[in-house]
């Protein structure tokens, strides 16, 4: 296996000579806790529990799995005591509201935590993310007497949390969903059906297992606006917030699957199961959506964070793996050959890998930047502006990251030639596990339709303003840069193209909606890389300033990415865009009978 070291010198450039993370702390009363040497002691920390305790669980979590016996589920062995540490340290707690428990610290400082989490054990990851989810819908829609109940055990970890959606005929689209909820007399409701592929549905690390579930009243309307979103432990809570009576909700089976096989993925089966209603009756679907947005952010933490160890794991092996010469002529002829870190083709592996990966965390952090100033800055407009630009650019992180990080695992299992496919190197899990990143949470092409769909038209293009006009004040100002010319140029040519084909789409999908669907995913990927391109250039600024300074190779190697980003990756948004604007007639005029 190869192993994991913590990249803290990036997470603190982007977080601090980035982002200016540092200043929340003056700017925003409600993180006036969040000094830098809080933020540190946190990074540094949580850093050294994801190298010691999770990444070594990695390997042998995926051999083997978790246990499925008469409905109970064991998750592979260290797992139990590796979560008793995490709840020890108070990590579920760190962005939670102090009113629960929580240390009320900054989103972002979390999303720092999540990506180190998921490079070294995104199984493990799982069952704190899914309470996290599970968290933010109960603060954001339960009643006084849920949050009271729930939260305080949700924010020390001592109970998780799921998020029951999906059904054997219902995924994307939730409005076919048949778990229905009778009512008792008492304002409780039983719950009758089955859900599936419920992650963290059942396990052995927490005393009590809080299930967030999508059903439909008895005289609900048809489809999505007749869905209600309903709370229901495994075990009734006690009065004093203790473990009571065994609820009638059941695990049927696990799934055998593909990756991630350390976290429990089930059938759970609620015969009557009692609940409560969270919200209002029908609105279930915006209630989800709460935590279906922070989850979305988490589930591109999870794509930055294997894209990360794949990019560790390659760059190790390719300073070791020695096989022929460099075409320049022997680089080490002490060696009987060359590291295969000399050969330009490795390199343009392991550049792209690179090259992704800091621009993709630089562009998420800063949305967990903007998600703190959203929720707690004194101005209100800027709030709303902070709000708007997180809604936008959620669907990018979400299923750019996402693709980034299965194709860095690949990348990383070529590096590694055929060694990549042998399981003991660990590299080909990173591919298995990162594929389902691309696919729950709502698939990365339904991610592309929610962009196009809802989020650019929004306020008759004030979300897509919210990107655009910050973008094109930074082309505009950097152009009496000269130093800065080689990055900005070509990002304000993809930029043009991204505006063309933000104008084309609002003009073709206007006039027909399967237009809009089939420029979809190639429009959210020029949009990423083009959103990528903004953070290269912004970096590149900050290294030029400093690459003469103490640490000059730091900063060289951040030029030398960013050049490489802008010459060999960013064109791509070229290709994207004749694809794009080529239209749906191509895609359209098979009939289905004719595949
Ligand atoms: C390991 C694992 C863990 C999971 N964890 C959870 C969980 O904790 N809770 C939970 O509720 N669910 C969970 N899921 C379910 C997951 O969210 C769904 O699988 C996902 O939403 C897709 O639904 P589906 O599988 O039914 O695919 P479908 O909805 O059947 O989609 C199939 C294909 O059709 C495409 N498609 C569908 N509709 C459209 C459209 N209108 N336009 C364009 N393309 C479309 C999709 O993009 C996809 O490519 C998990 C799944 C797995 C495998």
């Amino acid at each position: 296996m190869p192993a994991y070291k913590a990249p803290l010198r990036e997470i603190k450039f982007v977080l601090y000579e980035l982002l200016k993370a540092d200043s929340l702390s003056n700017t925003v009363p409600a993180y006036a806790e969040a000094t830098p040497e809080t933020i540190d002691a946190i990074l540094e920390a949580a850093g050294q529990f994801c190298e010691e305790e999770l990444q070594p669980l990695n390997h042998p979590g995926d051999e083997e799995g978790c246990h499925f016996d008469n409905g109970v589920v064991t998750t592979p062995k260290g797992f139990k005591e590796a979560y008793a540490k995490f709840v020890e340290s108070g990590w579920p707690g760190l962005p939670c509201d102090p009113d629960y428990g929580g240390q009320g610290l900054p989103k972002l400082i979390n999303f720092a935590v999540e990506e180190m989490i998921c490079s070294a054990n995104l199984s493990f990851g799982m069952y704190p993310g899914l309470s996290n989810g599970n968290y933010n819908a109960i603060h954001a829609h339960g009643s006084d007497e849920q949050k009271a109940l729930y939260l305080p055990k949700l924010v020390t970890g001592e109970w998780s949390g799921t998020m029951c959606l999906t059904e054997p005929h219902c995924g994307t689209d939730l409005g076919l969903c048949k778990t229905r909820a009778e009512a008792n007399a008492d304002g409780s409701y039983n719950l009758f059906g089955t859900k599936i592929f419920i992650s963290a549905g059942e396990h052995d690390l927490t005393d009590n297992i809080i299930h967030l579930v999508l059903a439909r009243l008895p005289d609900a309307p048809a489809g999505i606006r007749g869905i209600s979103l309903f709370v229901c432990p495994k075990f009734l809570p006690t009065a004093d917030g203790g473990v009571g009576a065994r609820n009638k909700v059941a695990c049927g089976s696990i799934e055998k699957k593909m990756g991630i096989k350390a976290s429990s993925t089930c059938v759970i089966n609620f015969d009557g199961a009692q609940a409560w209603l969270v919200g209002k009756p029908n609105k279930g679907m915006s209630a989800m959506f709460t935590m279906m947005n922070t989850a979305r952010l988490a589930v591109g933490m999870q794509g930055l964070g294997i894209a990360e160890a794949a990019y560790q794991g390659a760059v190790t092996y390719a300073r070791d793996r020695l096989q022929m010469r460099s075409l320049a002529g022997a680089k080490f002829p002490e060696k009987p050959a060359d590291p295969i870190i000399v050969h330009p083709d490795v390199r343009r592996m392991l550049l792209k890998m690179r090259a992704l990966t800091e621009a993709s965390r630089a562009l998420s952090y800063w949305m967990g930047l903007e998600l703190d100033i959203a929720s707690h800055h004194p101005d209100p407009e800027r709030r709303a502006e902070a709000d708007d630009l997180v809604a936008l650019l959620t669907p990018i992180v979400k299923a750019f990251l996402t693709d980034h990080g299965f194709d860095a695992a690949n990348l990383g299992v070529q590096v590694f030639g055929g060694h990549g496919y042998i399981r003991e190197w660990g590299m080909e899990q990173l591919v298995r596990d990162a594929r389902i990143t691309q696919i729950y949470e709502g698939t990365n092409g339904i991610q592309a339709l929610d962009l196009v769909g809802r989020k650019l038209g929004t306020g008759v293009g004030r979300m897509a303003r919210r990107f655009f006009h910050p973008v094109s004040e930074y082309i505009e100002a950097a152009s009496e840069k000269p130093a800065l010319q080689e990055f900005v140029l070509p990002t304000a040519k993809a930029f043009a193209k991204l505006q063309q084909a933000t104008a084309w789409l609002a003009q073709a999908g206007m006039a027909d909606p399967e237009e809009a669907g089939a420029a979809a995913t190639d429009y959210l990927r020029l949009f990423a890389l083009t959103a990528l391109a903004y953070m290269w250039c912004r970096m590149a600024e900050i290294a030029l300033e400093k690459k003469d300074g103490e640490e000059a190779a730091f900063y060289d190697a951040k030029l030398a990415a960013a050049r490489f980003f802008m010459a060999r990756l960013l064109p791509e948004t070229n290709s994207l865009f004749t694809m794009l604007t080529a239209g749906k007639s191509t895609l359209m005029a098979l009939p289905a009978e004719a595949f």
